[in-house]
């Protein structure tokens, strides 16, 4: 009954794969350190493209986390902006200041990239959303126009699909349209949500990816890998390789510049082999497995969420929107909700999380993990009622 943050799973080929790949210590720095590595690399990498409906001009890398791929993925966008900042850095240049776009639903990781990359955690402008948490689109048109009237200069804008609390889903086609009026760099926040763009019913979580500059999907979360395994994929890769590659003497000799080094993608030299992993779990479960176990989360998700609805003391506080459920309840205070999650949490048979949504506690579920089945959410919810009819006659 373990129901927090985003429900992510380790499984036997999962397990089968790291014990192979741990002692095999291969360095997926150069083609020639490992080719099998690279070239694994690469073909995980083209069947997860696939799979997310992207057109063959994107092509992507294995990081360890989201968090990694949007700082490279916005390095790439500030060096287009302000070319040669590679070469010669932001200081001491007659430059204006950049500015990044996201909603205030979105991830903490644009801000690190921002401290990363010297663009600074305050010229991430965090943008209001509608009531289903999605970034409201005229806001954020308005907020780049006052930008660039007040002398500063719209960068990027990073949509999120599935964001941390709601798992809520932004408007991306709307999205892309303004950053290609306005010159912008699109970056698709999909580390949790992306991955259920594999399921049929789910292709329309795809919109507009096309159009934009850079996607990160986290097969960590759902798509049944152990972490830690994130790609990010960028349209024209070669942008990437531009901004990070930089071959050192000692590597020449080991380079081919026929194949693909994935030093040259980002700032990592030495790679662990992560490819193996996903390889052994997608093949061992199969594209139609993956969307069958995916199916049933969302299902237990979406009933879940009917049990809340239909109960006179809980009140939904979002939209069911993929695994995740946001409620609380009703008619009481925040310490309340609380004490609910705190107490359950304590018991030891569940777990679940908090968060606040509009200054609101709410209790949050999310649904992921292979082992939950329905009788497990059944006892959480049976649990949960329990503690809030012993919280209601015992004092805090
Ligand atoms: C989990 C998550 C991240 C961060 O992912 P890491 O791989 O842990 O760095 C970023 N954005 C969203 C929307 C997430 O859900």
């Amino acid at each position: 009954m373990f129901l927090a943050y985003f429900g992510w799973t380790t499984t036997a080929p999962g397990i089968l794969a790291e014990m192979i790949s741990a002692p095999l210590n291969v360095n997926a720095m150069t083609w020639r350190t490992s080719p099998a590595a690279t070239e694994l690399e690469t073909l995980v990498i083209d069947w997860l493209r696939q799979w997310m409906h992207l057109p063959p001009d994107f092509d992507g890398v294995v990081y360890d986390t989201a968090s990694v791929g949007i700082m490279h993925a916005l390095a790439v966008a500030r060096e287009e902006a302000a070319p040669s900042t590679r070469k010669i850095g932001l200081t001491g240049r007659d430059l204006p200041r950049f500015r990044i776009y996201t909603s205030d639903q979105a991830h903490s990781s644009a801000e690190k990239a921002a401290i990363a990359l010297g663009l600074g955690e305050e010229n991430v402008c965090r943008v209001p959303s509608d009531n289903k948490f999605r970034i409201e689109t005229s806001i954020l048109r308005k907020n780049v126009a006052q930008d660039r009237e007040s002398g500063f200069r719209p960068l990027a804008v990073i949509a999120t699909v599935g964001t941390t609390s709601t798992a809520s889903v932004d408007p991306v086609p709307e999205i892309a349209r303004l950053c290609r009026e306005e010159k912008m760099w699109l970056h698709i926040d999909g580390a949790y949500g992306g991955g259920f763009a594999i399921m049929p019913e789910y292709k329309w979580i795809a919109e507009g990816w096309n159009e934009a500059d850079s996607i990160i999907i986290n097969p960590h979360k759902t798509l049944f890998v152990p972490l830690d395994f994130s790609a990010l994929y960028v349209r024209d890769i070669e942008r990437l390789r531009r901004v990070f590659s930089l071959v050192p003497e000692y590597l020449r000799g080991d380079t081919l510049e026929s194949e693909r080094n994935y030093m040259d993608y980002g700032i990592q030299l030495g790679r662990r082999f992560r490819a193996l992993k996903a390889w052994m779990i997608w093949r061992a479960f199969g594209r139609e497995g993956m969307i069958a176990l995916m199916r049933e989360h969302l299902r237990l998700a979406r009933l879940f969420g009917e049990w809340v609805s239909a109960s006179d003391d809980f009140e939904l506080s979002a939209p069911v929107s993929l695994g995740v459920v946001c409620f609380r309840a009703k008619h009481e205070i925040d310490a309340f909700n609380s004490r609910i999650v705190e107490s359950i949490n304590q018991s030891g048979r569940a777990y679940l999380n908090q968060t606040k949504l509009r200054g609101q506690t709410v209790i949050r579920l999310g649904l992921g993990n292979i082992l939950t089945t329905e009788k497990h959410l059944r006892d959480a919810w049976e649990l949960i009622q329990e503690t809030v009819r012993s919280l209601a006659t015992s004092p805090p």
